[in-house]
């Protein structure tokens, strides 16, 4: 228990499986922990008077448990006996030494049972620095390795598409971090780590360069804090040296188009807003990756689609060939299967964690690399020529690897059998030892038979005697003298004679030899295939590119997608829209019905879309967002015909009662978009808003819709290209007072009292909201329905004009026509107004809404 003490309290904040004979042990509050999260029965130990809580598993058992922990956030150090009992034994020691082999965490892992195949596993260490944080982030499973400095709402946003497994924090800012960071899995590190030139100096030493000038990151003096601290502590756990990180840039953010959180879950990208799964995503649609680092970087393209108009048009005309030429990227998608994890195989090489198996895997991955150059000179657009030169397989590389293992190699390494014959002459030696011996041990039997006439005269072997000749009872009297007797059996007798004694050792010293050696040379292979980590990553990045970009053009082949045509304008028109996802799963036999959208930053800047619940809007909004992103993305669009003009961002705001945040006023959250929304958007950006305003009562609501309305009408900094769903059909008002706002409404008829949704996005406003009718068609009883269409006749006899001076609620009465020469006026007055700040305006309309 002492020696559990010490290497406890070196390893603070991790649980320690502690290696006990066949078991890893836990104690004490680590016992309670794995008990719980792994169902493993907490006992106590029980020993005189001791009963500090106890759990354990059988060491077999590692391979899963492990990753189990690890997954749920814990972090996890390996306790293993580094020397055989027996050892301690004879130095005369009563315990056997242990020491840690691996410390396992969430983000430094490279376990295929932790790591998704296609995802990353990204590490962040975040260091704050006054208004910036320096951002260091990696996944070591791949190599990639990149910093920035950021503002916190940008910060925000890079570590959301991240999605790290883990956030590195200096202790002395436990208090002080910003709430959001503490949702992630944060270890907090010493804070000395941060301090003075440490990180600087980790980063030269681990790269080997006398200044960062060269990765183009010198200047970003708080994010190698922040990097050090990260590779000291991914060092620290690895026990490894991390040749594969062998290059770090620096992350550029607005190469990218942003995607605000809220627009990251509601177009359901990469998790389902449902089950949080993968199931009715986009990318379930769209992955149809060959490769792990395909889907991998497929993601990421997805996360960040691009900004820059040549980058776009390069991946669009690419994937336009390999859509027109379907019999190629047949023969692409074959080689592409064959091609497994490259990343992920360097990764381990360079740690030193790869058996023969995996390097086989390696080459014969390397070797499908010439069938798709051959293909790829077909081709001579600039992306797929590009990738072609960027291919090149390292032919030592593979020329060594192939003379150094034999064709199918065992999993382990231990009893040897992987290296090749004719690759070490010294191997062959000492294999040839081993086994000229075995047929010289099939050679004394032969002798020994002939000599004795005893005709079942066996040789045989086992761990206690080594080789023994065995010789039945009913033969007994023929056996000669120089046999000496070993041992007795039931029914046979076994000898030995030092002639057999001495091949023996020959041929069990060379063996052992023989295995030692290959694991030498293993070793010394790893070594030198991890000097070409850089050109296998160069390849895996091309691999990826190609994979990604085949993949699109066969999803665009499938699902009947078109090329769109993007530009740098100012309108976006989409004829024949699809919603990539809910075409795929509507129920059989239903049609989805295709949609035409056109906005237009000096036209129709503002679409309001009304229409009842449940008639299609919120679809429009989300195939308008998905269409725009995938064009920016490379990839053809679910459409007849598409013309995109670039956007910078896309935010997102549906309603409230679709997205319930545990805890928080939903009407909170959908004001703090909304805000976000308003402080962030440019004139380039698409704002889809649906039912804004819906958390509060309906004259708030209301109010507020309006008032955001003129507000991205009116400031130029914000004009967003906005398409705005509402069942407020009051909001068709604006229409008449505002030049690019422009009414459009999804279509349904009424019919006996029901209404048919038609799904048609069509000009003009709908009058009224058809609730009554959508909660009949719910059921509920027939006497609500019929109480709910009198109470909405009596209200309905009240007007609710927002542009009436005063008395909302009042009957109409003979002030009415007086009123309605006010709204004139009013209309006219905003009109005015227009090209004006939105103050006046909003108080204006305040003040016409307020009977006061
Ligand atoms: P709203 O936002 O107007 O309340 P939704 O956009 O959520 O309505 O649409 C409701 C349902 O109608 C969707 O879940 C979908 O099943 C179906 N739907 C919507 N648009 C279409 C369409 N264009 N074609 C076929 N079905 C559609």
């Amino acid at each position: 228990m002492r020696q559990y003490q010490q290497i406890k309290e070196e390893h603070p904040g991790t649980i320690l499986l502690f290696r006990v004979g066949d078991f890893y042990e836990t104690f004490s509050d680590d016992a309670v922990t794995i008990s719980r999260e792994l169902g493993i029965t907490l006992t106590r130990r029980n020993n005189a008077g001791d009963q500090t809580p106890l759990a354990g598993f059988p060491y077999h058992a590692l391979e899963s448990y492990l990753p189990r922990l690890v997954k749920k956030g814990y972090r996890v150090a390996v306790c293993d006996q580094s020397e055989d009992p027996a050892q301690a034994k004879a130095a005369g020691r009563k315990l056997v030494n242990r020491e840690i082999t691996e410390v396992v965490t969430p983000g430094a892992t490279l376990s295929d049972k932790v790591l998704d195949r296609n995802r990353n596993n990204y590490i962040a260490s975040v260091h704050p620095s006054g208004k910036v944080y320096g951002l260091a982030y990696a996944d070591i499973s791949t190599g990639e390795f990149a910093v920035a400095e950021l503002p916190q709402k940008e910060l925000q946003n890079v570590l959301e598409s991240l999605a790290p497994s883990e956030i590195l924090i200096g202790k002395k800012h436990k208090q002080t971090i910003p709430q959001w960071l503490n949702e992630y899995v944060v270890t907090w590190q010493e804070d000395w780590i941060y301090e003075g030139n440490y990180g600087y100096d980790v980063l030269l030493e681990h790269f080997k360069t006398h200044s960062l000038k060269g990765f183009g990151v010198e200047e970003l003096a708080e994010a190698h804090v922040s990097a050090g601290a990260l590779l000291h502590y991914v060092r620290e756990n690895q026990r490894a040296s991390l040749g594969h990180l062998r290059t770090m840039h620096a992350f550029e953010n607005s190469a990218y188009m942003m995607l605000d959180a809220s627009t990251k879950r509601n177009l359901e990208l990469i998790t389902s807003l449902q089950q949080g799964g993968s199931e009715g995503t986009l990318i379930s649609i769209l992955d149809e990756t060959g490769t792990p680092m395909g889907g991998r970087m497929l993601r990421k393209w997805l996360m960040r689609p691009l900004t820059k108009l040549p980058d776009i048009r390069n991946r669009l005309q690419a994937v336009e060939v390999l859509y027109i030429r379907h019999d190629m990227r047949q023969q692409f998608r074959e080689i592409l299967k064959d091609i497994g994890d490259l990343e992920r195989l360097v990764s381990r090489v360079c740690v030193k964690r790869a058996n023969a198996r995996e390097l086989k895997q390696l080459n014969e991955s390397l070797g499908r690399i010439p069938d798709l150059k051959k293909l790829l000179s077909d081709f001579e657009e600039p992306l797929l020529s590009e990738i072609n030169s960027q291919l090149s397989v390292p032919d030592d590389l593979q020329e060594r690897l192939e003379a150094a293992l034999v064709d199918d190699p065992p999993a382990g390494l231990r009893d040897g059998g992987f290296i090749r014959d004719g690759y070490s002459k010294e191997l062959d030696e000492l294999r040839e030892i081993a086994s000229s011996g075995k047929e010289f041990i099939a050679r004394i039997q032969k002798e020994m038979v002939e000599r004795t006439q005893i005709p079942s005269l066996k040789l045989g072997y086992n761990k206690v005697f080594g080789y023994y000749i065995e010789v039945t009872n009913a033969h007994k009297d023929k056996v000669p003298d120089d046999f000496i007797r070993k041992q007795t059996l039931v029914n046979a007798e076994r000898y030995i004679t030092p002639e057999l004694k001495e091949i023996e050792e020959k041929i069990l010293s060379s063996e052992e030899r023989s295995q030692t050696l290959e694991q030498e040379l293993f070793q010394e292979l790893l070594d030198y295939v991890a000097g070409f980590a850089e050109p296998v990553q160069n390849n895996a990045d091309a691999l990826a590119r190609l994979d990604c970009l085949q993949s699109l053009a066969e999803v665009a082949y499938r699902y009947n997608y078109v090329k769109p045509s993007v530009t740098d304008g100012t309108e976006i028109d989409i004829s024949g829209g699809r919603h990539p996802v809910v075409e795929r799963f509507l129920p059989q036999g239903e049609p989805f019905i295709p949609n035409d959208v056109r906005v237009d930053s000096e036209s129709d800047q503002i679409l309001v879309i009304t229409g009842p619940n449940m008639a299609g809007k919120s679809i429009i909004l989300r195939q308008t967002g998905l269409i725009v992103l995938l064009a920016q993305t490379g990839s053809f669009v679910p459409a007849k015909k598409a013309r995109i003009s670039i956007v910078d961002k896309i935010f997102t705001r549906v309603g409230a009662s679709d997205n319930l945040a545990a805890g928080e006023s939903t009407f909170l959250v959908e004001m703090n978009e909304a805000a976000n929304i308003l402080n962030n958007a440019s004139p380039k950006s698409l704002i889809l808003l649906d039912e804004i305003g819906r958390g509060t009562s309906t004259f708030d609501g209301l109010s507020i819709a309006w008032s955001l309305a003129e507000y991205l009408h009116n400031q130029p900094a914000v004009a967003a290209k906005t398409l705005f769903a509402t069942h407020y059909h009051e909001l068709n008002e604006l229409e008449n007072l505002y030049e690019r706002i422009v009414n459009y409404n999804v279509q349904v008829k009424e019919h006996k009292g029901k209404i048919i949704f038609l799904r048609k996005l069509i000009k003009g406003g709908a009058d009224h909201s058809y609730g009554i009718q959508v909660a009949a068609m719910a059921g509920l009883p027939e006497l609500v329905i019929h109480r709910a269409r009198e109470i909405l006749g009596n209200l309905e006899s009240h007007s609710l004009d927002v542009t009436r001076s005063s008395g909302t609620l009042e009957k109409g009465t003979s002030a009415e026509k007086e009123a309605g020469a006010k709204k004139k006026a009013a209309r006219e007055a905003v009109r005015k107004t227009e090209k004006q700040s939105a103050v006046p305006q909003m108080s204006l309309f305040q003040a016409e809404l307020d009977p006061n």
